[in-house]
């Protein structure tokens, strides 16, 4: 473990972090130099976007302009560089091979690249970079297998450490996902799935997360708001371990929370259910651990006691080992 760098982060999404910067370099280079526009503001400094279907149109629109490995290579570069100055000294990365084969591009070439880039920032900056592939719950099973072969032919020699489930929750329930994840867990990968993130879905977020625990067989948790609603599936988070990957910051930017004192942070620490705090889509969303962290010192009561718990359970959930190098 570096010391100068105590953060893990176990919830950031490759694609979430580019660069208001790096989106207009990647829109010159391909001949669309109208996009940015549609997704930053006046300035170019911040994106724009309206609610959570808001913010998925904008993840659509922003990965249209990662077409080549050597542009995934670039934007892992730009976030190795950001998690440093972040103080985080291992992440594990999604990123969406669903996306990438609907769009035709080779997510092996593309893994290569980012294996490359995770050895370049390891070198330079003393952080460890690893990944999650992902499937997408609208793209549908058949899509979500392919995914997932793909991740199992790149493996953990070009940093594979898990496989994911992320997108729209009201278009697929996780148990139709229940046998890709049965052989995601035979090969090995640690399992982690978006669940819960909209508690106003009330007992279906709560349903939403108790699928991903007790079909999936997932091991942690993105989001997990929904588990609060119903005692039953916060009894089966801690009695199965489970590690929760908040994002409050994320939360209200997407509008599943309207304030920020709604977020059930203390809830989760009092159930002494394994969580942590990450910034979720570090650019799209102007987020980062640090801020995260003030933010809940000052809005949620969270105690440096608290913190060092969660660094703790954070370090045990990872789907690597933190001494490899
Ligand atoms: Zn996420």
């Amino acid at each position: 473990m570096n010391k100068d760098l105590p953060g893990v982060e176990l919830h950031t999404h490759l694609e979430g972090s580019i660069t208001p910067k790096r989106l207009i370099a990647l829109a010159d280079r391909h001949g669309q130099p109208g996009l940015p526009a549609n997704c930053l503001n006046k300035e170019g400094t911040a994106y724009v976007f309206d609610g959570f279907q808001g913010f998925l149109d904008l993840f659509r629109k922003v990965t249209l302009l990662l077409k080549t490995p050597a542009d995934f290579h670039e934007l892992a570069l730009d976030l190795g560089k950001t998690l440093y100055d972040d103080g985080v000294g291992y992440a594990e990365i999604s990123l969406s091979y669903g996306v990438m084969l609907m769009r035709n591009l080779d997510p092996l070439a593309i893994q290569q690249a980012l294996s490359d880039a995770a050895h370049q920032v390891h070198e330079t900056h003393g952080v460890r970079m690893r990944w999650l592939p992902d499937a997408v719950r609208q793209l549908g099973v058949d899509q979500g297998w392919h995914a997932f072969e793909a991740a199992a032919r790149a493996g953990r020699s070009l940093g594979v450490v898990g496989f994911g489930l992320g997108g729209d929750e009201t278009t697929g329930p996780a148990r139709n996902f229940a046998r890709l994840f049965a052989d995601v867990k035979a090969e090995g990968l640690g399992v982690s799935i978006h669940a819960g993130e909209a508690p106003a879905r009330g007992p279906a977020a709560a349903e939403s997360v108790r699928q991903a625990v007790e079909d999936c067989g997932a091991q942690r948790i993105g989001h997990g708001l929904g588990a609060v609603a119903d005692p039953r599936v916060m009894a089966l988070l801690k009695a199965r371990n489970i590690f929760v990957e908040l994002c409050p910051g994320s939360n209200l930017r997407t509008g599943a929370l309207e304030s920020l004192a709604d977020h059930p942070l203390q809830d989760f620490l009092a159930a002494k259910i394994p969580c942590g705090l990450n910034p979720d889509d570090r650019s799209l969303f102007g987020l980062d651990r640090k801020g995260e962290l003030e933010r809940a010192r000052q809005e949620l009561d969270l105690r440096e006691d608290q913190i060092m718990m969660m660094d703790e359970w954070a370090r045990e959930a990872t789907f690597s080992f933190l001494g490899e190098g």
